[in-house]
């Protein structure tokens, strides 16, 4: 099975992502992880896109379904996907799509974890001291909140009418998120 999580940053997709990953052995597709390895190794790309995500901006959607190509046609990750992140943009959930079909795959489950920015503030605070992310501090935390919220809503409103589209409240305990999400996924 493909699985899309998305939501605000700080909405815990992440954690979320890594758990359905260890109880349904599927691989963790994170552009924000694929783009801060490109910084951290100082790639061609890397050096492009430092700026953008340390200021909270999107990195352009040709550089992120360059990146994400490479995953959704390796065979070894076919149907095992599930995508942390992506898409966050109109034009990048079309590209999915179309690249799903061009290597016949289809996603079967999308959750959005929504949150309110008073506690994306809060949790995120708390991650900057815990991890030490150089895109968390305050100013860019909301910046990327409010970036996503203006450029992720068509995204929302796009899979919203898939029967297969679930909300779920992304303020709730970590492990009662990570309870729903694996009952539906079991069904
Ligand atoms: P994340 O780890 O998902 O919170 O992403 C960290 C940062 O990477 C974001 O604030 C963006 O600057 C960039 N980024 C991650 N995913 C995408 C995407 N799908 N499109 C554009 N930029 C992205």
């Amino acid at each position: 099975m493909n699985v899309i999580i998305f939501g605000p940053p700080g909405a815990g997709k992440g954690t979320q992502a890594h758990y359905i990953v260890k109880k349904f052995n599927l691989y963790q597709v994170s552009t924000g992880d694929l783009l801060r390895n490109e910084v951290k190794n100082k790639t061609d790309i890397g050096k492009v896109i430092e700026n953008t995500i340390s200021k909270g901006d999107f990195a352009t959607d040709e550089i992120v379904n360059e990146l994400i190509k490479k995953v959704v046609f390796d065979t070894q990750k076919k149907n095992k996907l599930i995508f942390d992140g992506y898409p966050r943009s109109l034009s990048q959930a079309k590209n999915l799509n179309l690249m799903l079909y061009n290597s016949n795959q289809k996603i079967d489950f999308i959750f959005f974890l929504n949150i309110n920015k008073d506690t994306v503030i809060k949790r995120i605070e708390k991650r900057k001291i815990l991890e030490k992310r150089s895109d968390d501090n305050l100013n860019t935390i909301l910046k990327r909140y409010d970036t996503y919220m203006e450029t992720t809503r068509p995204v929302l409103d796009f899979y919203s009418k898939n029967p297969n589209f679930y909300e779920i409240d992304g303020g709730e305990k970590i492990a009662d998120i990570s309870t729903k999400i694996e009952q539906i996924l079991s069904v």
